[in-house]
C-alpha cells in the first residue's frame, strides 16, 4: 500500500519548536518511506482560530523547506460531509441528541453516563454524541508499542457536534484521514489518548484504520507543553537552520559537525537519508531549550 502521511495543523497561532517537531517527524517519516505527505489546516473552531495564522503556518513550513504533496485541505470545506455523516448515524441509531450541562456530567463523575440515548430529543440546542458499543481499550503505537488506554473514557459515549454548531476534533480528523487516504497518523504524544476514540470511529465507520506513531512532545525549562495557547515564540522565518538542527537532535536525530550551518534542503536531504524511528526518544515528553 502506498503510504500516505500528514501534518495538520489548527489556525491558532503561528508554528513554534513544538510544532516543527510535528511537522518534521511526520515529513521525514513520510519521505522515508517513500509517501505523499499532505498538509491540512484543522480550522473547525472559528472562535480559537488566529486571523492570518493559516496562512503564516504555510509560509513557514515553506521556509523550512516542508514542502507539502497536492493541495492544502481546509476543514472548513468539508462541514457538508461531517454533516452528513452525523445524519446518518441519527437515522441508524448510532448518534443521539443530548441536551446535558457541563454541571450534570460533573455531578454524575465526570463520564457521561448515556443519559439522552434514549431520549429523542429535538435538534435545537443539543450536541450529538456518538453510541460507542466498541470501547478501544488500547491501540499499537510504532515507537511505543501496545498503549493502554483509560478504560472508563473508552467506554464514554463522545461529543461528535458540540450545542454551539461545531464539529469535534475527532470526528473530523478521522473523516478527513479516510478522506485523504491517509495511511499513517504521525503526531506529538499529547494526542495520544484520543487516539482510541478515533480507532473506535474508523470500527463505525467500517473503515481499516491507519498506522499511528507518537512523537515526543516539547516542554519547556517549567515542564509545560509549548502551545500557542501559553504563547511559545514562533519560529524564525528567516533564519530556520538553527531551528532545523535543533528539531532534528530532538528527534533523536543530531545532525553530523560538518552539516553544522548548512541550509534546510542539505538538512532536510540528511534528515531523510537517515530517519529511523528507532533513533526516536522513547520519552513521551522531553524539555528543550529552543
Ligand atoms: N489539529 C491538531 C493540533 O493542532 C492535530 C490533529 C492531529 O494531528 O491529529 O493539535
Amino acid at each position: 500500500m502506498h503510504y500516505v502521511g500528514r501534518f495538520a495543523p489548527s489556525p491558532s497561532g503561528p508554528l513554534h519548536f513544538g510544532s516543527l517537531v510535528a511537522a518534521l517527524g511526520s515529513y521525514l517519516q513520510a519521505h522515508a518511506n517513500q509517501g505523499h505527505w499532505l498538509v491540512r489546516i484543522e480550522d473547525i473552531d472559528p472562535p480559537r482560530e488566529v486571523k492570518g495564522s493559516a496562512d503564516a503556518i504555510l509560509r513557514t513550513l515553506d521556509a523550512y523547506g516542508l514542502h507539502w504533496d497536492g493541495e492544502v485541505l481546509y476543514q472548513h470545506t468539508r462541514y457538508e460531509a461531517y454533516q452528513a455523516h452525523i445524519d446518518t448515524w441519527l437515522d441508524n441509531g448510532n448518534a443521539y441528541f443530548c441536551q446535558c450541562t457541563r454541571r450534570q456530567i460533573k455531578d454524575a463523575g465526570g463520564i457521561y453516563p448515556g443519559t439522552c440515548r434514549h431520549r429523542e430529543l429535538e435538534r435545537e440546542q443539543s450536541a450529538v454524541r456518538v453510541c460507542i458499543d466498541n470501547p478501544v481499550h488500547e491501540f499499537v503505537d510504532i515507537k511505543h508499542g501496545i498503549v493502554p488506554l483509560d478504560v472508563t473514557m473508552a467506554a464514554e459515549d463522545f461529543i461528535i457536534k458540540r450545542r454551539d454548531g461545531l464539529f469535534a476534533y475527532n470526528l473530523a480528523v478521522v473523516l478527513d484521514d479516510i478522506y485523504q487516504g491517509v495511511t499513517e497518523v504521525v503526531r506529538g504524544a499529547d494526542l495520544i489518548e484520543p487516539t482510541g476514540r478515533q480507532v473506535s470511529l474508523y470500527q463505525k465507520l467500517g473503515a481499516s484504520t491507519v498506522s499511528y506513531l507518537h512523537l515526543p512532545l516539547a516542554l519547556n525549562a517549567d515542564g509545560n507543553k509549548l502551545s500557542k495557547q501559553n504563547y511559545a515564540p514562533a519560529i524564525d522565518n528567516a533564519n530556520p537552520g538553527p531551528a532545523l538542527e535543533a528539531a532534528l537532535a530532538f528527534l533523536g536525530h543530531p545532525i553530523p559537525n560538518e552539516l553544522k550551518g548548512a541550509g534546510v534542503e542539505e538538512l532536510l536531504l540528511w534528515g531523510k537519508e537517515n530517519w529511523h524511528v528507532n533513533m526516536l526518544p522513547t520519552d513521551t515528553e522531553v524539555i528543550t531549550a529552543f
